[in-house]
């Protein structure tokens, strides 16, 4: 993604069709079965079943046009007509990486697009799902960040993901599963739009959704406190965190939100989530930096914050630990470690008992790998904020090199 990509608005003729069409017809991809069913109930006077049937029609057969969902009377299919529309996001382009990722460009409004990506792996196919159109969180390392903040994506415009890449891959659920996994880990801060990703994860898992597996939906997050206890509340997922760096300092030079949420805090709302959900692992994120959070000292650290939580949490591995080689981006300070150097790290972790998987760059051709997705962002942060921004990533860079 070279940033370049325009989004093709057609030209119209007179004034009065210039302006967007608003429809105010409720979205049908908004709701996860327990809304679709009180829609049917109270606001079409229909059995909730009737809710059960358009989610199979929409999420199984990809059918977006009520006249042919042919299981419903023809009065009902008017009435859903007048009052609702199934809209899915507009897919700009796509594309396929040499090693068989897959990256589509999803235009969410007439200015603002996302990116979704695909990646095929023995025996499952992940979706790795955006939340945010940019991300305000501003993490040092990371291009999303790096181009500000625009809004919250929508539960359609986050569940409408996952259906186009369904729809693209032949996906049929409960029968050919392409898509097994759905990590809530492209543009944006998930618990930043809480009830949205909520709701979007639940049709993930709704058997007349996508029906993944609880486990098989992931949620990372940069590590907004409040709303992990949340989440370990209302909702059944699994919970990555990107960590980086097991020292306070570093990681607040690299994650401006360490100074609102430290490590401490963060690492005690973790256990509270593991607890939680008993038997449960949480995985953290390591992003591996050259001469940033590659050295000894800092895997040796990194031992010890994982043992304590393992303590903690009284579950052999209830901490796993993910590897991540740092995918670099035009303008960024930072460099991925040689392979040597990345091997000399996982080493330190296994010998003291970690597995430490390092994960494989995939789609880098395309710029589909971690950290690379850009999609289109129309920053909305205020220009003092973005300039204030813009230094603090310079100092932190200064800093951690
Ligand atoms: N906001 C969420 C999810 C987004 S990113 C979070 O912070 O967890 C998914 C993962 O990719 C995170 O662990 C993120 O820190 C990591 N990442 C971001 N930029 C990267 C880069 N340039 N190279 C490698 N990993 C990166």
């Amino acid at each position: 993604m070279n940033g370049q990509t325009q989004i093709q608005t057609t030209d119209a003729v007179s004034p009065v069709s210039r302006l967007p069409s608003i429809d105010t017809r409720t979205n049908i991809f908004d709701f996860d079965r327990a809304r679709l069913e009180r829609f049917f109930e109270e606001e079409l006077g229909e059995k909730p079943f009737r809710a059960h049937q358009v989610m199979k029609w929409i999420h199984h057969r990809y059918v977006t046009d009520f006249a042919e969902m042919t299981d419903l009377g023809k009065v009902l299919r008017s009435k859903l007509e007048e009052r609702a529309r199934i809209h899915a996001p507009q897919v700009i382009f796509e594309k396929t990486s040499l090693d068989d990722t897959r990256k589509w460009l999803l235009g969410m409004d007439a200015k603002n697009a996302i990116e979704t990506v695909y990646i095929p792996d023995k025996g499952r196919g992940t979706l790795c799902v955006s939340s945010q159109v940019g991300c305000a969180l501003n993490c040092a390392f990371c291009s999303t960040g790096a181009q500000g903040f625009n809004r919250n994506l929508s539960t359609a415009e986050i569940i409408g993901q996952v259906w186009v890449a369904a729809r693209a891959l032949g996906n049929v659920p409960h029968q050919q599963r392409k898509l097994t996994n759905v990590v809530m880990m492209g543009m944006g801060e998930p618990l930043a739009n809480f009830d949205n990703v909520v709701r979007a994860m639940s049709i993930m898992r709704d058997d007349y959704g996508y029906g993944l597996a609880n486990k098989r939906v992931t949620l990372s997050t940069a590590g907004m406190v409040p709303q992990i206890d949340r989440l370990a509340q209302e909702s059944d997922v699994s919970l990555a965190v990107s960590l980086h760096a097991p020292f306070d300092e570093l990681r607040t030079q690299l994650m401006p939100i360490n100074k609102k949420y430290p490590l401490a805090t963060l690492i005690d709302a973790c256990v509270r989530y593991a607890q939680r959900k008993k038997g449960e692992s949480v995985t953290f994120e390591y992003t591996l930096m050259q001469g940033v959070n590659d050295q000894p000292e800092h895997a040796r650290a990194l031992v010890k914050l994982l043992q304590d939580f393992d303590r903690r949490v009284q579950m052999q591995d209830a901490a796993k630990i993910n590897l991540i080689p740092f995918n670099p981006f035009p303008g960024t300070q930072f460099q991925r470690p040689s392979d040597a150097a990345i091997r000399d790290f996982q080493r330190l972790l296994n010998a003291a008992g970690r597995i430490a998987p390092v994960r494989r760059t995939r789609g880098d051709d395309i710029d589909a790998a971690c950290g690379q997705l850009k999609g289109q962002v129309v920053d909305r942060t205020p220009r003092s904020a973005r300039i204030r921004k813009q230094q603090q990533a310079r100092e932190a860079a200064r800093g951690a090199v």
